[in-house]
C-alpha cells in the first residue's frame, strides 16, 4: 500500500525542521539489503523459534545448533550492501540533523553505510564477530566455523576455554547497560524521534518511542505494518522504509537536510 502524498509531505515538513534526530531502527529497514525480518511472512520467526540466553549457556548441544543456525542468517547478511533508507539516514548524520541512530539490527549496515561508529548505538550487539563470555575476548567468525567444521562442536574461548558466543543479545541475556544509558540520554534530547522497521514488539527497546514522547519528542513511525505505538505517533507511514524516506527526504537537496545550519548562523 503506497503512503499519501500528504503524510509524506508532513514527515518531509518535520524532519526539515527538527535540529535532534534519534532514528530508530528494526529489522524492516534491511530487507531490501535480502536480510529477512522476525515477524513477516517467511521471516525468521516462522522457521526457527529463537533460543534463550539460559538455554545456550546450559547445552554443549543447543550452543551447536545455535551457531549452526548463525551461519545460515550470516551468509544471508555478510555480503549484503546498505539499502537506500541507510544512506538517507547517514545523510541525515553527515549533515548534523541526526544526533544519533539507535539499532536493534545486528547487521552492520548503518556502518557500512558511512554513519561514524560512536553515533550508532547497538542495542542487540553486532553479528559480525563473537565474543567469549568469561573473558571477553573477541573471536572472528570465520574462526567459529572453522571450528565447528573440524570438531562437530561449539567453540570455545582460546585464551580462558569460556563459552563464545555471536556478540549478540539473545532473548535473557542482559542488555548492554551502557549502551542502553547512551539511548536513553539520546532520546532525552531528541526532538523528533524516527522509528523505522520495527514492530516495537521486542523489550526494553521498545520503550524507546514511549519515552521520547514522555521526554518531549515529536514521534515518527515508517514501518509497513501497524504498531501498538501508531496512536502515540505524530506522523505514521505504513510502507516500504526506503520509498518513504526517499520521498520524504529528496536526496540531491541539501538545503533540506542543512536547514540547521543555515537557520542557526
Ligand atoms: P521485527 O522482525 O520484529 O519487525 C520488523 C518490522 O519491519 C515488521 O513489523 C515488518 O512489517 C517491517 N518491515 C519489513 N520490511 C519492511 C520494509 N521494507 N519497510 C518497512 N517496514 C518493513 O524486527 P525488530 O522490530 O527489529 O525486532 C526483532 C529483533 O530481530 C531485533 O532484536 C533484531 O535484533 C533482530 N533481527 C535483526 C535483523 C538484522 O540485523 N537485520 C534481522 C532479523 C532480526
Amino acid at each position: 500500500m503506497e503512503a499519501s502524498a500528504n503524510e509524506i509531505a508532513r514527515l518531509g515538513a518535520a524532519i526539515a525542521a527538527a535540529n535532534r534526530i534519534v532514528v530508530f531502527t528494526g529489522a524492516g529497514i534491511s530487507t531490501e539489503c535480502g536480510i529477512p525480518d522476525f515477524r513477516s511472512p517467511g521471516g525468521l520467526w516462522t522457521r526457527y523459534k529463537p533460543i534463550e540466553f539460559a538455554e545456550y549457556l546450559a547445552s554443549a548441544e543447543t550452543r551447536l545448533e545455535a551457531w549452526r543456525r548463525y551461519f545460515k542468517l550470516y551468509d544471508e547478511l555478510k555480503d549484503a550492501k546498505p539499502g537506500r533508507g541507510h544512506r538517507i539516514i547517514a545523510e541525515l548524520v553527515g549533515a548534523g540533523k541526526a544526533s544519533h541512530v539507535i539499532t536493534q539490527n545486528i547487521d552492520d549496515l548503518h556502518l557500512k553505510s558511512g554513519v561514524p561508529a560512536e553515533l550508532i548505538l547497538e542495542l542487540h550487539g553486532n553479528g559480525t564477530y563473537a565474543l567469549c563470555l568469561t573473558c571477553g575476548r573477541r573471536h572472528e567468525l570465520d574462526w567459529a566455523r572453522a571450528e565447528i567444521d573440524l570438531r562437530a562442536q561449539a567453540p570455545a574461548c582460546t585464551r580462558c576455554g569460556g563459552i563464545v558466543k555471536t556478540a549478540t543479545i539473545s532473548f535473557g541475556q542482559p542488555m548492554p547497560e551502557a549502551i542502553m544509558a547512551r539511548a536513553h540520554a539520546a532520546t532525552e534530547a531528541a526532538d523528533l524521534f524516527l522509528a523505522i522497521g520495527s514492530s516495537l514488539t521486542v523489550y526494553p527497546a521498545a520503550t524507546l518511542p514511549m519515552l521520547a514522547k514522555r521526554w518531549g519528542a515529536r514521534l515518527a513511525i515508517i514501518n509497513k505494518e501497524a504498531t501498538d505505538f501508531d496512536d502515540l505517533a505524530d506522523f505514521v507511514i505504513h510502507w516500504d522504509a526506503g520509498d518513504a524516506l526517499a520521498r520524504a527526504i529528496p536526496r540531491g537537496r541539501p538545503n533540506h537536510l542543512h536547514q540547521k545550519s543555515s537557520r542557526g548562523s
